[in-house]
């Protein structure tokens, strides 16, 4: 008997100590599940997870905190597939990869992750970077710094001069011939170490590029620069960890190439055909379109000197086609993940986004799904974010006002939780 009682005691002290709950009202909450809107709803966060969906606005407790959204749409945490989170592009961005230290990038780094959080997304896919990467998503996991989940690339697989080769452009002593460790593949064997390298490094998945790249001083935007064997040797490497696998594109070969050795998501995609299209849904592989970094390079190809002379043609060539063929995949029935290429452009401003595959013609809510259910399912974590769900991770956010009958709210998400934590509101 007294055992009982000193158990009870022992029980509801943890409860409260360790999982006040709080209970959030929602005028609206977005099922991305069954893409619906439900109204006036309330999610009961415990800890770092939502333990209950109650209709209507439940009582609370009397150590209930209460959040009260209800002139607000409430959705899951959203998430980007695409974004370098180490950097920044700018007309300096050149000279950068040979003046800062990884101890500046670090902090520079800690600041666009805190901006990507406050944005509204609570998960990102970092798609290469110097290895600051993965302190960075440490820190953020420790709890020590403000920042989104990371999944990260750490460093881009490219191929001798290719795009993410990270010593295109120097002079010619400082060029070297980087190999595996610096990711820099030229045979099977080559690509299987740089893997077996990331998975050392501390990397959660892999970033390929498979063509030529625009921001990459090099001339070749699109030409394929990969051939099987090398792609074979990442994608099957890659399996045996557990690595999902990303693959820049722009050129058709390299896409289709990548694709036909297995890559789990094709970047960009800019002049992807519909034999690859056709291809992609056969084999279940998820493209990213990142139409802001297409919208933005033409952009700043028009400023003189923003750009290196030899990135100028590339951008305006490449930039303007891939919303186009974002609308023609979305129609055919590719899986659309949302991803931005942030880094490219500035961080944070991840949702302009929505507003550009609404213009071409994608339901608002299923780019709210891209950018939730979608995008969890890529990274093969969805059975812990990716939707408001009963026993998962309570990274909620919420926008004045409806995404569904004006998308541009998706721009300023006013209220951001991360795993039952309040980072703004
Ligand atoms: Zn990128």
């Amino acid at each position: 008997m007294n055992r009982l009682i000193v158990l009870v005691i022992i029980s509801l002290f943890y409860t409260q100590a360790w999982a006040q709950r709080q209970l959030i009202y929602c005028g609206q909450l977005i099922d991305v599940e069954l893409g619906r809107v439900q109204k006036n709803m309330t999610l009961v966060v415990e800890g770092d997870k939502i333990v209950a969906i109650n209709s209507g606005f439940s009582a609370p407790g009397k150590d209930d905190r209460v959040i009260d959204l209800k002139g607000k749409t409430v959705m899951p945490g959203l998430m980007d597939m695409h974004v370098h989170i180490e950097s920044q592009s700018s007309p300096n961005s050149q000279v950068q990869r040979y003046t800062l230290n990884p101890a500046d990038i670090a902090y520079d780094a800690q600041v666009y992750a805190e901006r990507t959080l406050m944005a509204g997304f609570t998960t990102v896919r970092d798609l290469g970077g110097t290895g600051v990467n993965v302190s960075l998503r440490n820190a953020i996991n420790a709890g020590k710094v403000l920042g989104p989940r990371i999944y990260t690339a750490e460093k881009t697989i490219a191929t001798t001069g290719g795009h993410g080769d990270p010593t295109n452009g120097g002079k010619a002593e400082l060029m070297g011939d980087p190999g595996p460790k610096e990711g820099v593949v030229n045979s099977y064997d080559e690509a299987r170490k740089a893997i077996r390298q990331r998975y050392k490094n501390g990397a959660d998945v892999i970033k390929i590029t498979a063509t030529g790249g625009v921001l990459s001083v090099a001339k070749d935007g699109q030409g394929p620069q990969f051939q099987m064997d090398e792609l074979k040797g990442i994608v099957q490497t890659a399996r045996e960890y557990g690595f999902v696998t990303a693959a820049h594109a722009h050129g058709d070969e390299g896409m289709y190439r990548a694709v036909e050795a297995g890559i789990n998501s094709i970047e960009h995609g800019t002049f992807m055909s519909e034999r690859t299209m056709d291809l992609m849904i056969e084999k279940g592989t998820y493209y990213v379109p990142t139409i802001s970094a297409g919208k933005f390079v033409v952009e700043k190809a028009q400023i003189p000197g923003y750009f290196p002379p030899v990135v100028v043609p590339k951008a305006l060539e490449v930039g303007p086609q891939i919303q186009d063929t974002f609308a023609k995949a979305y129609r055919k029935g590719v899986k659309i993940a949302f991803g931005t290429d942030a880094g490219v452009f500035p961080h944070g401003e991840n949702g302009k986004e929505f507003v550009y595959m609404v213009e071409a013609g994608m339901s608002p809510m299923e780019t709210i799904q891209s950018a939730t259910k979608t995008a969890a399912e890529l990274l093969r974590i969805y059975d812990t974010v990716g939707s408001l769900s009963v026993g998962k991770l309570a990274d909620i956010v919420a926008v004045e006002g409806d995404p569904i009958k004006d998308i541009s709210v998706m721009t300023r998400v006013s209220f951001v939780m991360k795993g039952g934590q309040i980072v703004k509101q």
